[in-house]
C-alpha cells in the first residue's frame, strides 16, 4: 500500500491555504487510499521566536482543527513530532549527508531568514537546518507520496536528493519519495498582497483568511481583496494574481475550473461575492466539528498518544537500520 506523510507547522492559526493546499485532500483522499501519517511539526515551530505556551496551544489546536477537516483515527495516524525521537536522531544521520551549500539555497530559508535580520533579530540554526529535519520526518516513514501545496515542493525535492545520496553512499535504507500537488489552489495568495502566499506565520492578518474566521470575517476580508484596475475577468496569473487568485480559490472551493469560471464573470464584485460565499460554504462544516471536538480535549490528547506510539513503531526500525548503514 503506497505510505503517504506530510505535516502542518503550528506557529500561527490554519489557514485557508493550509486546507486547500493540503489539508482537505489529505482528509478526502490521502486517508483513504494509503496508508497516510500526518504529524504536527511543532519541533520545526521553533525556528523562529515563539513563545512556549503559545506553541503548545497551537498545536492541539492543529490536531483539532486537522481531526476537525475530516482525518479520521481510523484510518491514518495523527501525532506530534516531538513525541517520537525518531526525527531527531534521524536528522542527524541526514545532517551528515547534506551540504551547507544546498540548504543556503533553499527559497524558505533566504525569505525567512531575511524577514529576521530586517525584524533586527538573529537567525537561528534551525532555521537553517530545518529543511533536513523535514527530510528525517518523510524518509523515517518510508513515505512514497508527500502531498504538499507548492511552497513545499522544494523541500521535497531535498529530501529526494538526501535518500538518493544516503542509499547510494551506505547502501539502499530509503524510499525516495515525491511531492504530489492538488490540480488548483497548489498556493492560495495573500489577499492584500496576491504576489506574496497566504502563510500562517505572516503578521498581516486582513489578508489571510482562517480557518476559524466567522463568516462575516471571511466575507469583510474576500470582499477587500486586492484586484486591479481591470474590468474583465481574466484568469491570468502572472499579470493579474489578484484576480486570479479568487478564481483559483473558488475554484477549488466549488470544484471548478478557474478558466472557465473567469469566462462566467463580468465584474469583480459579483467574483469576490461568490468565492467569499464558497469560502464560508467550505469552512462551516469544519468550524462545526471544531466546535464539538474543543468539548473533548481529553479525546484529542488520547488521538495524540495512539498516534505517537504508531508513528514510532513504524519509523524505529527505518532509522535504526539508518544507523547501522551509516556505521554506528
Ligand atoms: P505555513 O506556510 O502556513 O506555515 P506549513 O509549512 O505548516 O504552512 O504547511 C502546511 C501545508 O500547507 C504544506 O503542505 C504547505 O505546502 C501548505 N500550504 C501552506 N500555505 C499554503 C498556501 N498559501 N497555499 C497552498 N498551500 C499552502
Amino acid at each position: 500500500m503506497t505510505r503517504v506523510f506530510s505535516g502542518i507547522k503550528p506557529t500561527g492559526h490554519l489557514t485557508l491555504g493550509n486546507y486547500l493546499g493540503a489539508m482537505r485532500r489529505w482528509a478526502e483522499v490521502d486517508q483513504h487510499r494509503s496508508d497516510a501519517l500526518f504529524c504536527i511539526v511543532d519541533l520545526h515551530a521553533l525556528t523562529v521566536d515563539h513563545d512556549p505556551a503559545r506553541v503548545r496551544r497551537l498545536s492541539r489546536q492543529a490536531t483539532t482543527l486537522l481531526l476537525a477537516s475530516g482525518l479520521e483515527p481510523e484510518l491514518c495516524t495523527v501525532f506530534l513530532q516531538s513525541h517520537v525521537d525518531e526525527h531527531t536522531r534521524l536528522s542527524y544521520l541526514l545532517e551528515c549527508v547534506a551540504t551547507d551549500g544546498e540548504m543556503r539555497r533553499m527559497i524558505q530559508y533566504k525569505e525567512k531568514a531575511a524577514r529576521e535580520r530586517l525584524r533586527g533579530g538573529s537567525v537561528r540554526l534551525s532555521l537553517l537546518t530545518y529543511p533536513v529535519l523535514m527530510a528525517a520526518d518523510i524518509l523515517a516513514y518510508g513515505a512514497d507520496e508527500v502531498p504538499v501545496g507548492d511552497d513545499q515542493v522544494q523541500h521535497v525535492e531535498l529530501t529526494r536528493d538526501l535518500a538518493v545520496r544516503f542509499n547510494q553512499r551506505y547502501g539502499h535504507t530509503f524510499t525516495v519519495p515525491r511531492a504530489t500537488r492538488p490540480e488548483v489552489a497548489a498556493r492560495v495568495m495573500n489577499l492584500q498582497d496576491p504576489t506574496s502566499k497566504m502563510g500562517k506565520s505572516d503578521d498581516s492578518g486582513p489578508g489571510i483568511v482562517y480557518l476559524l474566521d466567522e463568516p462575516d470575517v471571511v466575507r469583510k476580508k474576500v470582499m477587500r481583496a486586492v484586484t486591479d484596475s481591470g474590468r474583465d475577468v481574466e484568469y491570468d496569473r502572472e499579470g493579474r494574481p489578484g484576480v486570479a487568485n479568487l478564481l483559483d480559490i473558488l475554484a477549488a472551493c466549488t470544484g471548478g475550473n478557474p478558466e472557465s469560471l473567469a469566462a462566467v464573470y463580468d465584474s469583480y464584485g459579483a467574483l469576490k461575492k461568490d468565492t467569499a460565499e464558497a469560502v464560508v460554504e467550505v469552512l462551516r462544516p469544519v468550524q462545526t466539528r471544531h466546535r464539538e471536538l474543543c468539548a473533548e480535549p481529553a479525546y484529542v490528547e488520547e488521538v495524540l498518544r495512539i498516534g505517537a506510539e504508531k508513528a514510532r513503531a513504524s519509523a524505529r526500525p527505518t532509522v535504526d537500520s539508518a544507523y547501522r548503514a551509516i556505521g554506528l
